[in-house]
């Protein structure tokens, strides 16, 4: 017996229960399920904050004291060894409050809530959502509509060009019609998350709903500080899940007959978008920029 495990345990990680005389690990298979839950929609691309957001949402009790989820313990449990077992030891000598690691990690050490091939792949996902991330400075998820918006006038789907920062009907860009007309994107963005940020909006959601919508709101407030990616990465997510419909009539109502050739107008007057929330009524945005 290794004298680590001759002695009385003194703390443990939070999916772990102890005996009562402190000898032993318990193992808590409703905590380690969350574990897991947590794990799989880190591999899917989900980041901490939207992960925490989700948990409280389903009422999921945190393993602390704080009965609710935060990103920084999604991020230190994502990060954390032990979760497949493996032990670090460390050295809190020199008052280290974080211990300082000795020797080699030692496995199979704490019951394991997931597999070690499960971490390296949570690992894996989380640098590629950094990699993404970091590619384009500040606005760096540069449409986070894409795969949402479709042509009022011809139903085709609305494509981001980064060369003009612009939204088109994908007709447009193909040289094959339509109104040739555009709108800027950052016009675009700043007037439909201002639409969906406002309050009058949540009265007519059901509970819910709201709590969705509120977490949205949030993020959408998070934006312009250092959380910038993972709060736009977020809100990508959301939206999908809440926007049932989103068409954008980048002419206006009566868009003018235009020359296939003609210069491509951007930002014309009147335009407006069209957006329904889950099964709720149809809302039309201006731009009030
Ligand atoms: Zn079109």
């Amino acid at each position: 017996m290794s004298e680590t495990s001759m002695k009385k345990i003194s703390a443990c990680p939070g999916w772990l229960g102890l005996t009562e005389d402190r000898w032993k690990f318990v193992f808590l298979p409703e905590r380690a399920e969350v574990v897991r839950n947590i794990f799989e929609l880190a591999i899917g691309g989900m980041g901490s904050y939207a992960i925490a957001n989700h948990l409280n949402r389903e009422k999921i009790p945190s393993f602390g004291p704080s009965q609710t989820w935060d990103h920084t313990t999604i991020d230190s449990m994502l990060r954390n060894r032990a979760t497949f077992g493996e032990r670090q030891p460390k050295s809190y000598a020199g008052g280290s409050k974080k211990g300082v690691p000795v020797g080699h990690p030692v496995a199979n050490y704490y019951p394991a809530a997931i597999d070690e091939a499960t971490f390296n792949a949570a690992q894996a996902a989380r640098r590629q959502n950094l990699i993404s991330g970091r590619g384009r400075k500040g606005n760096n998820i540069a449409n986070i509509f894409s795969k949402l918006a479709t042509c009022a006038y011809c139903g085709s789907e609305i494509k981001f060009d980064s060369h003009a920062k612009s939204l088109f009907c994908s007709r447009v860009i193909n040289d094959d019609g339509c109104t040739r007309t555009a709108w800027s994107y950052l016009d675009f963005e700043l007037n439909v998350l201002g639409f969906l940020a406002h309050p009058a909006l949540a009265e007519k959601l059901n509970l819910k709903q709201q709590e969705i919508m509120s977490d949205l709101v949030g993020l959408i407030m998070q934006r312009s500080d250092e959380k910038v990616y993972s709060a736009r990465f977020n809100i990508t997510l959301l939206l999908k899940e809440i926007i049932s419909e989103l068409s954008i009539s980048s002419a206006g109502s009566e868009p003018q007959q235009r020359l296939p050739d003609a210069l491509i107008g951007r930002d014309i007057s009147g335009r407006f978008f069209e957006i329904r929330l889950w099964d709720g009524p149809l809302y039309r945005g201006i731009s009030v920029g």
